[in-house]
């Protein structure tokens, strides 16, 4: 394997085709007249977010997204030259000078940010591209309907202002309710309609994430924000599997150490496994560190899913196997056993199964969950590429 000269003991295979192949399917739903906007936060869901912006925009997606203004720094500095809109908002001078000298597309959420990109884009003579937030009901960031129109009014001064956009972000698009997001929608529509009444029309209006543009085609509007797709996921939820999807991402290892071990003996801090049978036990190099067992601890959504969480806690203790973890080694799953150590692992393996240190495993990390510094191999059909090497300089956008 072409690891061997890079001397890691772990690294992420990301599949370009895979990639390439997400877009393509997403496309296939997208009309005319809607714009497709990558989102590429938390560095493109751990595939790497300079790699795969160039991945997309030579396959002709040429409007991005990211949450804060270091990651679409990160972008321009990888020679991304296309759109990007940032979806948080910037909070003082500094960042919005860095992100106006950067060409950066930026949301407005307040009179706040209104003012300070007001200012900075006077003080500097520079043009700015903004999108206007508002919140229908998410409760993150955004303005009402009268906060809206008094930003309007106050950057309809400043000739450097260009509002190219506006926008919302539902709250729950994947729930089988759908009243609350079509209320959200009505809403984002009606603050769309009081504008365009007061003379001002907005080209892009966007509301959906990969949950809404599957749900509600009619939400569609002249842009899509999507990330999950691309990534190689279905949202959360429950969704017609209608578009193939192909996961682009492997977590790899590999095995090093491995010993016979006898019937009852204990594994791990608290001896917390003790093997029912003899077998042979592997050491992987990843741990919780690196995103192993990590779950996201946020509060349960409700009694149901209280009770759901409970039974899995309550399985995974008695080692279900249904519960288990489990790593892959030659196309076999085996399970993980023991508390998980900070940067290793135990796997039992049974005593007649051929492996050998230095065997390649396969490892379940959540990809938004596995640490940014692990190296990332772009793959096609099985062998590494360098994106920039094989596919040129050509994604970078010509005389803007
Ligand atoms: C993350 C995010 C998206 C993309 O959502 P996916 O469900 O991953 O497609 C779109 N818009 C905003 C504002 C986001 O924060």
């Amino acid at each position: 394997m072409e690891m061997k000269q890079i001397l890691h003991n772990k690294w992420l295979e990301i599949d370009v085709n895979a990639v390439k192949s997400n877009l393509e399917a997403v496309k296939t739903m997208l009309e005319e007249r809607t714009r497709l906007m990558a989102v590429l936060k938390a560095d493109a869901y751990g595939h790497g977010a300079s790699n795969i912006a160039r991945l997309l925009f030579q396959s002709g997606v040429d409007f991005f997204a990211v949450s804060f203004l270091y990651e679409a720094l990160e972008l321009r500095k990888a020679g991304i030259r296309a759109n990007i809109l940032i979806f948080s908002p910037l909070v003082d001078e500094d960042q919005v000078k860095e992100a106006i000298k950067n060409h950066l597309t930026l949301t407005i959420t307040s009179s706040y940010d209104s003012q300070l990109i007001d200012n900075i884009s006077q003080r500097l003579n520079q043009k700015v591209n903004v999108h206007l937030k508002v919140d229908t009901g998410l409760g993150r960031f955004g303005m009402d309907t009268q906060e809206i129109i008094a930003v309007c009014n106050s950057l309809k001064e400043n000739p450097n202002i260009y509002i190219e956009g506006i926008y919302t972000h539902m709250a729950e698009a994947a729930a089988d309710d759908s009243n609350y997001t079509e209320g959200q929608f009505a809403q984002f529509m009606e603050v769309c309609q009081r504008l365009a009444a007061a003379g001002l029309k907005i080209p892009v209006k966007h509301c959906a994430n990969s949950a809404v543009f599957l749900k509600y085609p009619h939400m569609h509007l002249d842009a899509v924000r999507i990330g999950t797709l691309i990534s190689g996921q279905y949202p959360a939820g429950d969704f017609p599997k209608t578009l193939r999807l192909m996961d682009p991402y492997k977590f790899k290892s590999q095995i090093i150490s491995l010993r016979n071990r006898k019937a009852d003996t204990y594994l791990g801090y608290y001896r917390s496994y003790r093997l029912k049978a003899p077998a042979q036990v592997a050491v992987i190099p990843v741990g919780y560190n690196d995103g192993l067992a990590l779950e996201i601890a946020n509060k349960p959504e409700g009694i149901i899913d209280l009770i759901k969480k409970l039974v899995k806690m309550v399985l995974f203790y008695f080692d279900s196997p249904r519960f288990s973890l489990y790593i892959k080694i030659r196309g076999h799953s085996y399970p993980v056993r023991g508390k998980v150590f900070m940067q290793m692992s135990l796997i039992e393996i049974p005593l007649n199964v051929n492996v050998s240190v230095g065997d390649e495993v396969e490892i379940p990390i959540r990809k938004t969950l596995a640490a940014k510094n692990i190296t990332k191999i772009y793959m096609r059909e099985g062998a590494a590429v360098k994106i920039e090497d094989e596919e040129g300089t050509s994604y970078v956008v010509e005389g803007d």
